[in-house]
């Protein structure tokens, strides 16, 4: 029985995992009252939530933390304040309770979530989020990056955009809205700066752009169509091209923005195109949770990897390829 903190971003989240059921998924999101999100802000709204959150997971998943074997965190990447409340949370229980620690990355338990939700072995997966933008797959004991942003990620393009244009935190649910919309009132493409070098993708060149193009009066609507036409078909051929290399069959969609539904048609279409299919995590182990650090936990756990407070350490930045995979067979 392994219980998971998350706490990278916005979000302070809980769950607990027992042979790959997962037993619970509780999470409380710091919304900042306006703008973006201040770190130090957020990690005060972890401290303060940390207690109710793990009791209430620990009460969903109806056991008590004297049952867990481990405690798995996220050890990154993230905001560095942030992640220090989730690590606290972690050492206190492991403390308390006489257990090891389970050092977990962030964007890999965004990954394995997916793969166990949507019963799929080996895909390509994109991680599409606020603060990430990787094409990954696995190859001989890692998770691979074939291709990522060089700049900011898409869904950040999102969120900046709308704060400029006056539309509420977090900006992709408004930006797909009014992109449905222009679509259904026929509204033409604007052109936009398509960029992708090599396998690597860069949005600041879009952002710029549109909040010119708002500035000189455009449309909208018109313009959240295009941003999002522009930087989906940008993602596709960029997996497309990952899927070719490592000749996989299926993309996984993880990450805020993998709500998207224009995304996942084009994603789905090309797929479909090579004889694969396309999959997108459920809804609610879609954005931060710690559910799948639990996950991923627990399958480094039983694998050996554990560790005492005193080697315990987060880090804001911290690779996807940087992990020994040591839970997944040479067969893979
Ligand atoms: P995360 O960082 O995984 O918590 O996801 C949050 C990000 O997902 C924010 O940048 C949101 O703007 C974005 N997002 C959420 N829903 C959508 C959507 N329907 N379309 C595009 N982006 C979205
Ligand atoms: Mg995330």
């Amino acid at each position: 029985m392994i219980l998971g903190i998350e706490s990278t971003a916005h979000t302070f989240g809980c769950g607990v995992c027992h042979e790959r059921t997962l037993l619970s998924n509780i999470m409380d999101t710091f919304k900042p009252p306006v703008g973006g999100i201040r770190p130090s802000d957020a990690a005060e709204h972890h401290a303060q939530v940390a207690a109710k959150v793990v009791t209430e997971a620990l009460e969903t998943a109806g056991t008590s933390a004297s049952e867990l074997d481990a405690v798995a965190y996220a050890r990154g990447p993230g905001l560095g304040p942030c992640l220090a409340a989730g690590l606290v949370t972690a050492r206190t229980l492991a403390i308390r309770h006489g257990i090891p620690l389970v050092p977990v990355n962030h964007c890999i338990a965004h990954i394995e979530v997916g793969r166990l939700a949507c019963d799929i072995d080996d895909p390509v997966t994109l991680y599409v989020s606020g603060g990430n933008t990787q094409v990954i797959a696995y190859e001989e004991h890692r998770y691979r990056v074939f291709g990522e942003t060089l700049d900011i990620p898409i869904g950040n393009l999102f969120d900046q955009f709308c704060r400029y244009g006056g539309l509420p935190h977090p900006g992709g649910p408004a930006v797909e809205r009014m992109a449905r919309e222009a679509a259904e009132a026929g509204a033409d493409l604007i052109e936009l700066p398509y960029v992708v070098k090599g396998m690597d993708l860069s949005y600041s060149g879009i952002l710029s752009d549109i909040k010119r193009r708002l500035a000189d009066g455009a449309d909208m609507k018109a313009l959240c169509m295009a941003v999002q036409e522009v930087s989906f078909a940008m993602l596709t051929e960029v997996t497309e091209r990952a899927m070719a290399h490592t000749q996989k069959q299926d993309a996984l969609l993880v990450g805020g923005v993998a709500a998207n539904k224009r995304l996942f048609e084009m994603v789905a279409t090309m797929a479909h195109e090579r004889g694969g299919d396309a999959y997108v995590v459920p809804r609610e182990y879609a954005g931060d949770n710690g559910t799948m650090i639990a996950l991923v936990g627990e399958q480094m756990y039983e694998t050996g990897i554990k560790e005492g407070i005193e080697e315990s350490f987060t880090t804001q930045r911290f690779r996807t390829d940087e992990v020994d995979v040591t839970w997944i067979g040479d067969s893979s």
